[in-house]
């Protein structure tokens, strides 16, 4: 299902318009990327409370040896090829430095991660088949805000759970999709389809 992208100013819709940060070091200007990306997108999903909580804690981007140690003060498990992770809304993702492109889309995978609903966090905590499914969601949602993005080359990461969540996007519809991952509501059809790929 194809979904309509909000313009950014929101005059359409009536909507608040984006209002971007101060831009004080260069790494504001690929978290400012994808913020507005992220809002272009997922505005509609997205209390924007829960946005603004998001921005007033920037995302941290760091090289590659500063990353490597926040990973292992953070006691994350295997931090090779890893490009970013995050916990909760409240703290900030680290990003690993590299390509523009890549970091912006990183930012954006892993804010999806933060904005995705503390419900549907806790769900796939400890269910490790479902874990991959909301992976997957959350590639495939971060290569539709990434679109076009110069430097960013889709179906890189999770390639097979994508591919999953694409199959099961064409089966319940994206809307559904959205709806569990931003505000924990799950169809019936969408549930059915879950304990499927979970049985
Ligand atoms: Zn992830």
């Amino acid at each position: 299902m194809l979904h309509k992208r909000s313009t950014e100013s929101g005059s359409e819709t009536g909507e608040a318009p984006f209002i971007g940060r101060n831009l004080e070091t260069l790494d504001d200007i690929p978290r400012e990327i994808a913020d507005r990306r992220l809002h272009a997108e997922f505005n509609e999903h997205i209390a924007p409370e829960r946005f603004e909580v998001l921005r007033e804690q920037p995302d941290v981007l760091e090289k590659p040896d500063e990353f490597a140690k926040s990973a292992k003060d953070v006691g994350l498990q295997n931090p090779e090829g890893v490009l970013g992770w995050s916990t909760k809304l409240e703290d900030s993702a680290h990003v690993l430095k590299g390509d523009v492109g890549m970091e912006i889309a990183t930012l954006i995978h892993e804010d999806l991660h933060r904005l995705s609903s503390p419900e549907t966090l806790r769900e796939i905590q400890g269910d490790p088949e479902l874990r991959q499914i909301y992976e997957g969601v959350t590639e495939y949602f971060t290569e539709r805000a990434a679109e076009g993005l110069r430097g960013f080359e889709p179906g890189q990461i999770y390639p097979e759970e994508i591919a999953a969540t694409a199959k099961l996007g064409f089966e319940v519809g994206d809307q559904a999709l959205r709806d569990w991952y931003f505000s924990h509501e799950v169809t019936e059809e969408l549930q059915k389809a879950l304990d499927r790929l979970n049985g």
